[in-house]
């Protein structure tokens, strides 16, 4: 039997880096393994499908049982790799097995920040097991705390609004998902999350959870039955830090999504990689389905470099939420029917980087797949025609 390619980590990434490998051809022995007793599937749906009860894992996973049988990839599943050596290209997994490897990917993904306190009332959303757990406590009238106004917060307090929950978002810094969207989309969403009803809180300082009620820094009591706590994600980087790779806030890749050690990539959110020479992590839906894809075709010997545009999506309510790019330089921005809003990120010459929409149902997806085209076309653009909403995006794409 020749000696394998290991992916470690059946989530997004690894499931589309074993499909990629057999889809470009690949026919030597190829293993997937998992900690979760599950086919490797997408996380989207668990905040929102799942939730509402619209969607199953069968409806979000990657391919089904069949379907890796017919392709040959064998998946070990709820045993985890516990330790890597790769001057001896080995691997160990939980049940003490070892397994040696010709090429190894790293998609160990990343686990939901956790509070100091642990406490029964107390939720945690990023597996599909906490997702069936929280689902069947998101009761019609429960009083709902969710701690971080980040995408997870935001996008579960908006299902449980839809399942007739009463909720509180109880925010840290002095905007919601402060970190990763423009001022005037955080201030869009505060503005709808209390339009539907939600108690939003900014700037709040968390002292302690009881098992009725979250206390707050300034004395304040909100009484609750359930808290969902969203702060945040931890990549899973230890087997990597352990085995001597070169790690620092995610597991450090080349321009080939290459690690320190030979023969061994790495790919999604575990992957800090650099993105216009700057070192770090994605932590979104797009880059685990391009890099799993991308690192799949290098473990083959492809040499490509890594490119992809970033970008991502969050739906809540009946509002989308779109970005593609790079979200730093120069803004303009047009106003988009039903009340959205467009924004354009330019670099000095008036090339087009990043932009972020925010519009009802999935309408802004059509306008950022046209930023998408003007990013890759490059050329300059003029910010009256961008802010101009009778003036269509094709047009400015045909120059
Ligand atoms: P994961 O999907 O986390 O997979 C990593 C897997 O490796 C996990 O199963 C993990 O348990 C396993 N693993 C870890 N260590 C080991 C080990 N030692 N041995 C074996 N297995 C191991 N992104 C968007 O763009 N839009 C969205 O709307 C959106 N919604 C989301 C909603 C939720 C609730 C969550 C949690 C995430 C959402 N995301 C969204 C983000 C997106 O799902 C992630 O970026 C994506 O799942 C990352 O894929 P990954 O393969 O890198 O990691
Ligand atoms: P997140 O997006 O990083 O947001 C965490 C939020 O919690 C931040 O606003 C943060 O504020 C706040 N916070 C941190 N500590 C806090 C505390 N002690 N009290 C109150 N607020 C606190 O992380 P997340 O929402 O937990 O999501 C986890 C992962 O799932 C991420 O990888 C995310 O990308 C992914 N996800 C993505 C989507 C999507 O793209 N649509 C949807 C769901 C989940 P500061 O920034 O001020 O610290």
């Amino acid at each position: 039997m020749n000696t394998p390619l290991i992916i470690v980590g059946a989530g997004h990434a690894g499931g589309r880096a074993a499909l990629t490998l057999r889809e470009e051809g690949y026919s030597g022995r190829l293993i997937l393994i998992g900690d979760e007793p599950h086919l490797p599937y997408e996380r989207p749906p668990l905040s929102k499908g799942l939730l509402q009860g619209s969607t199953d894992l069968a409806g979000y996973s990657l391919c089904d049982s069949d379907r890796l049988t017919e392709l040959g990839i064998e998946h070990i599943a709820g045993n985890p790799v516990t330790q890597l050596q790769p001057e001896q290209h080995r691997l160990q997994l939980a049940d003490g097995q070892w397994l040696p490897y010709a090429g190894l990917l790293l998609a160990t993904g990343g686990r939901a920040r956790r509070l100091p306190q642990e406490q029964a009332n107390v939720l945690y959303l990023r597996t599909h097991d906490e997702a069936l757990a929280l689902r069947s406590a998101l009761k019609p009238g429960a009083r709902l705390v969710v701690v971080g106004g980040g995408f997870i917060g935001l996008e579960v307090a908006a299902t449980a609004r839809g399942l007739g929950c009463e909720v509180t978002v109880l925010e840290a810094g002095p905007r919601l998902a402060g970190r990763v969207l423009p001022p005037a989309i955080s201030q869009a969403l505060l503005d709808l999350h209390r339009q539907q009803g939600v108690e939003v809180r900014l700037n709040v300082a968390l002292e302690s959870i009881q098992a009725d009620a979250v206390l707050l820094m300034d004395g304040q009591r909100v009484p609750c039955d359930l808290v969902v706590v969203g702060i945040g994600m931890q990549p899973n980087i230890e087997l990597a830090t352990a085995a001597g790779l070169e790690v620092g806030q995610g597991i450090r890749v080349d321009a080939h999504l290459r690690t320190s050690a030979p023969d061994i990539y790495a790919a999604g959110d575990v992957c800090e990689f650099r993105l216009d020479g700057v070192y770090q992590r994605q932590e979104t839906w797009r880059n685990a389905e391009a890099q799993g894809r991308h690192a799949a075709l290098n473990l083959l010997g492809r040499e490509l470099a890594y490119d992809a545009l970033p970008g991502f999506w969050s739906d809540q309510y009946d509002w989308g939420l779109q970005t593609v790019g790079v979200m730093t330089s120069t803004v303009a921005s047009r106003e988009l029917p039903g009340g959205g809003l467009l924004l354009f990120y330019l670099d000095t010459a008036l090339r087009l980087q990043g932009a972020c929409g925010w519009a009802p149902g999935n309408s802004v997806a059509k306008d950022i797949k046209l930023c998408e085209r003007l990013i890759s076309a490059g050329i300059p653009l003029n910010t009256a025609s961008l802010a101009d909403p009778e003036l269509s995006l094709k047009h400015l794409l045909r120059g």
